[in-house]
Order: C-alpha cells, then sequence, then structure tokens
C-alpha cells in the first residue's frame, strides 16, 4: 500500500497544482509555506536511487514547471527543491517525491542551515569516493 500510489490513483482526494502524463503535483497537506507542493511520478518507485533515468527527468522537469509556477502565481523571494532519499534523511512516504517550497523570507517555518564539519580532509573524503 503506497498513500501517493493511492493519490495518483484518485482513491484520496489531493490538490492537484499540475499534472501531465507521467507526473502529478500536489499541495503538500502540511504547508511548510504557502503553496508548498510535491511532485511525484504517476509509476511507483520507492526513491531517487531506485527511479530509472526516464521517470527522474521526468520528475526533474515537472518540478521546475511548478517552481515557475510557484513563483509566478506567489510572488515569493526564492523557492527550495527537497528530495528526502531514505529515512534517516527524513523521507516518511516511500515514492519518490520532491518538496517544491517557496521561500517568503525569515517567518518561514523552514530553516536550512549547513553546519560545516570541522577538520575534513578533502583528499581524503575524495579518495573514498573515487
Ligand atoms: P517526506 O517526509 O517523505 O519527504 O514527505 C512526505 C510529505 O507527504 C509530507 O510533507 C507530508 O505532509 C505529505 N503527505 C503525507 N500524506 C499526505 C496526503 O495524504 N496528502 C498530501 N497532500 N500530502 C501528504
Ligand atoms: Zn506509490
Amino acid at each position: 500500500m503506497c498513500i501517493f500510489c493511492d493519490i495518483i490513483d484518485h482513491k484520496i482526494p489531493s490538490s492537484v497544482v499540475y499534472e501531465d502524463d507521467h507526473t502529478l503535483a500536489i499541495l503538500d497537506i502540511s504547508q511548510v509555506t504557502r503553496g508548498h507542493t510535491i511532485v511525484m511520478p504517476k509509476k511507483h518507485c520507492a526513491n531517487i536511487l531506485e527511479a530509472d533515468e526516464e521517470t527522474v527527468q521526468q520528475v526533474t522537469m515537472a518540478a521546475k514547471k511548478v517552481a515557475a509556477l510557484l513563483a509566478e502565481k506567489t510572488g515569493c523571494a526564492g523557492i527550495n527543491l527537497l528530495n528526502n532519499c531514505g529515512e534517516a534523511a527524513g523521507q516518511t512516504v516511500n515514492h519518490l517525491h520532491v518538496h517544491v517550497i517557496p521561500r517568503y523570507g525569515e517567518a518561514d517555518a523552514l530553516e536550512i542551515h549547513f553546519k560545516p564539519s570541522e577538520n575534513v580532509d578533502l583528499n581524503e573524503v575524495l579518495a573514498q569516493l573515487k
């Protein structure tokens, strides 16, 4: 059972922002900012690592279109595109989706901070990744 597949199949109602043959974008039920939208493929895949390239391209292009729509309609000052992949990264629904989150200012109920790690040897990290 997948809640997003049920939404795609119209078994659960949703607020559709954008739809094409391969993707659906709906308002997130929990609006972190006004217009917060989630973009998903109609084909079920658990996350970006499991998705095939074509599906990733379709979702990415749909997210771009949704970002443009939100920018135009909300007058937001910026937009975050966010994909949580895996429970440790905050993924709660195991159907690939991209959050498109309009940003208005410091009062937004979302903070993204990069807290730098100390004493990281980039060469060592790179060696691990090669
Ligand atoms: P995740 O934490 O997996 O990246 O994001 C899942 C998102 O799906 C959450 O932001 C949550 O609010 C949203 N969500 C969960 N269930 C529903 C639902 O039934 N309808 C809608 N529109 N959003 C949902
Ligand atoms: Zn699904």
